[in-house]
């Protein structure tokens, strides 16, 4: 609860709002004068939305300038507006929408900006020097894992240089309806995903030998960058069920064989200072709350404005949160091309929730609810403030590998999982993650910057929250200057000299595969 001295702080994000959020740590009691004069007329908890003045039945509820919904009865000035009170907007349509009419002049460049990277044969640069296990089917997951197990105690200490070692492991491969045209999707995902540039282009694969996925599909001739030292050779390959395997410590032997060679070529890697343009970030939230759109995902955007800037690659995706505010996306588009594939997006994954007797209100969260997020437009508001203020200069599809630099839409589901298998793939070698509830979310193949929306979870987090965007709400720090904050913190743990909370406990989530086509 506040104390008795603390100020009651209330933040509006737009002087035509007729709410505000509360922003003291427990909320705020009933009678309760803000500095406004206005008097609460009940506990307002902390993240949650008052009526800065009287809202007739009807009448919209405005937040960042945007209707996130309709008053269900009048509600006075100083009131709790909670999410029972609202009834949400109907889904903007893709009709009609502003094309490209606020694609500004690009902000003036930013350079002499560093990091140290891993060069690689197809000029992408890692953060990390990571050898990467490619499995063509969940079959082979037990196996390799337990090879990985003895590649990490065995090999891995004779190789200073290389970081890690990890099995793409994932559920695809068999059981499913691998012609379907959807398909397409989970399996140019991982084909994408062991190419990230964490993973050096060292490229092994096991294989079970009878899946559908045969390794041959997933990496056709030509699809892996080969160093000019070396010649194309044959996919790399460990088929378990090759007759030449006796017994499972045969196959365990095959796979830290491969693996020794692959690792003396990484090991043999070094960092070298390349340009803050090779920077490939993915920017997501998860376990987002009221304050997600107020201080850390601003403070990222202002970041992201500054990546771009230095010439970088931003990615951001989450469709289903920046669905509502798909004009404004559209509006930055630097083409008409480029607004027509984010439609093009859209309207897909409008049809791929149809399907499932859905709308984009089954995103939000009782967490996010409970956060203060009365529905997905006020979510969706608070998200797409992630992506700053720069032109989008391109979209792919969700699975498909970047092809350029700038701010990009990478469609993707908004699952934090998904998501971050996705942009891995799309070839983010470095991530950021803003949480308002707390997740201790990390993937192994890149490091995740987390960014706490509130001090208050900043604190009892201390060693799994990398930054504190909580600050800007307390008055401490601008938005601006924790951009600026983030973007060195980006060029350190980018070229190693820091790790994250994430890599310091070795907290990994899963891959997750995206298959919108049907399993057998
Ligand atoms: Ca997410």
């Amino acid at each position: 609860m506040p104390t008795a001295n603390a100020q009651p702080l209330t933040i509006t994000m737009h002087p035509q709002d007729n709410v505000a959020i509360v922003a003291n740590d427990g909320g705020l009691p009933a009678g309760t004068v803000l500095p406004s004069g206005l008097t609460l007329t009940g506990h307002v908890p902390q993240g949650h939305k008052v009526a800065l003045a009287p809202i007739a039945q009807g009448a919209p509820v405005r937040r960042y300038n945007v209707t996130i919904g309709y008053a269900v009865q009048d509600l006075p000035a100083g009131c709790w507006v909670s999410e029972k009170l609202l009834r949400m907007p109907d889904a903007r349509g893709l009709d009609n929408l502003p094309i490209s009419t606020e694609a500004r002049q690009p902000l003036p460049p930013l350079e002499g900006y560093t990091f140290e990277g891993y060069r690689n044969a197809d000029g992408s640069v890692g953060t990390r020097n990571i050898l990467a296990i490619t499995q063509t089917v969940q079959c082979v997951a037990g196996v390799t894992s337990f090879a990985v197990q003895r590649i990490k105690a065995e090999l891995l200490p004779q190789f200073p240089h290389v970081d890690d070692v990890v099995a793409l492991e994932h559920g695809y491969g068999c059981g499913v309806a691998i012609d379907a045209p959807e398909a397409i999707i989970p399996i140019r995902t991982l084909r994408h995903l062991s190419l990230n540039p964490n993973f050096g282009g060292e490229v092994m694969v096991v294989s079970l030998g009878c899946e559908k996925l045969q390794p041959e599909r997933l990496l056709p001739p030509g699809t892996i960058p080969i160093a000019d030292q070396r010649e194309q050779t044959d996919l790399d390959v460990v088929c378990l069920q090759d007759d030449a395997h006796v017994g499972f410590m045969d196959m365990v032997q095959s796979i830290m064989r491969q693996a020794e060679t692959h690792l003396i070529r990484l090991n043999a890697r070094r960092r070298e200072t390349v340009p803050a343009s090779e920077l490939v970030v993915g920017v997501q939230c998860g376990g987002s709350d009221a304050f997600s759109g107020v201080t850390a995902n601003p403070a990222v955007g202002f970041c992201s404005d500054l990546l771009v800037r230095a010439g970088a690659t931003v990615m951001f995706s989450e469709t289903t949160e920046v669905r509502d505010g798909v004009d404004q996306l559209t509006a930055r588009a630097t083409t008409p091309d480029v607004a027509q594939a984010i439609i093009r997006e859209m309207a897909w994954y409008d049809a791929y929730l149809q399907r499932g007797s859905v709308d984009r209100s089954a995103n939000t969260t009782p967490g996010n609810k409970k956060g203060g997020l009365s529905n997905i437009v006020e979510k969706a508001m608070g998200s797409i403030v992630k992506s700053g203020s720069s032109p989008i200069s391109g979209v792919l599809a969700p699975g498909e590998k970047l092809t350029q630099k700038g701010l990009i839409y990478a469609a993707t589901p908004a699952s934090d999982f998904i998501c971050g298998t996705l942009q891995l793939a799309a070839g983010m070698n470095l991530h950021i993650f803003t949480t308002g509830r707390g997740t201790p979310y990390g993937l192994a193949a890149c490091p995740v910057v987390k960014v706490a929306t509130r001090s208050d979870l900043a604190r009892r987090w201390h060693d799994l929250m990398d930054v504190n965007a909580g600050r800007i709400a307390e008055g401490e720090v601008t938005i601006e200057a924790l951009g600026w904050e983030m973007f060195h913190l980006l060029l350190d743990v980018a070229s190693g000299r820091q790790k994250t909370w994430a890599e310091q406990w070795k907290l990994h989530n899963a891959l997750v595969l995206f298959n919108p086509a049907p399993v057998t």
